[in-house]
């Protein structure tokens, strides 16, 4: 049956190993690869179909608002997962007024492992994850002279994600625009769902530790967010 997603599919059989191409029409979404009943299943997946009048709508999203188990602490003691948790319920609102369904890997104070939480995603058969953090690390540079927003991904195709995420979320925090980064994280490396993390804000700058215990910084935080989540789906309206 013609196939409007996989264009050709080639074999080659090389002496230690068979080699299959998929070539497709459009850029991959997600894919993903499984050892069942003793066969290899290979799994790609299609855009989702979106309305261009509400590119939300009906889109599954998984919000995981950043630790605790562990986390950064501000100055005056501020722990990431207190404001993770208030940006992320935020944003499960603003997304819910806005017709998705939303996921939340937690909704309390207690602790969920790293690990779980792309497998809450990969269960609810997310179109998208994101991950939201408060940066400590400086990647290397001190960040009194080199902090504010930046949006992690890990595979090819999130990096659109990842784009659309950090340029919807700069201009509402106004701080510094790091940009994007490639890095390898637990919660990124899912193959089945374009998945980031945003690190909104350095929560050890006293000043932005102070600006995100505000509920309006959160509620910006919140909305950066999900204009970029709605500005990525809207990406594959017909
Ligand atoms: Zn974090």
């Amino acid at each position: 049956m013609a196939d409007t997603l996989i264009d050709s599919v080639t074999e080659s059989r090389e002496p230690t190993r068979t080699v299959y191409r998929f070539a497709l029409t459009r850029p991959v979404y997600g894919y993903q690869a499984l050892y069942e009943n003793g066969a290899f299943k290979l799994s790609i997946r299609r855009p989702p179909v979106v309305d261009a009048s509400e590119p939300l709508r009906g889109m599954t999203i998984v919000v995981d608002p950043g630790h605790p188990p562990i986390g950064a602490t501000g100055p005056t003691g501020l722990f990431e997962p207190v404001p993770t948790l208030a940006v992320g319920l935020r944003v499960r609102d603003l997304l819910e007024a806005r017709g998705a369904h939303v996921v939340m890997t937690r909704t309390t104070a207690a602790p969920v492992a790293l690990g779980d939480r792309p497998i809450i995603a990969r269960r609810a058969n997310a179109n998208a994850f994101i991950s939201i953090h408060l940066n400590a690390d400086g990647d290397g540079q001190n960040p009194f002279r080199d902090n504010g927003t930046g949006t992690y991904y890990f595979h090819q195709q999130s990096r659109l994600f990842a784009r659309t995420v950090q340029d919807a979320l700069a201009p509402q925090l106004g701080l510094r625009n790091r940009g994007i980064f490639y890095q390898n994280l637990a919660v990124c490396r899912s193959t089945w769902f374009p998945a980031v993390l945003a690190e909104g804000l350095f929560i050890i700058m006293p000043d932005q530790e102070a600006a995100i215990k505000t509920p309006q910084y959160q509620e910006a935080y919140a909305r950066g967010v999900v204009d970029g989540l709605e500005k990525f789906f809207a990406t594959f309206a017909q």
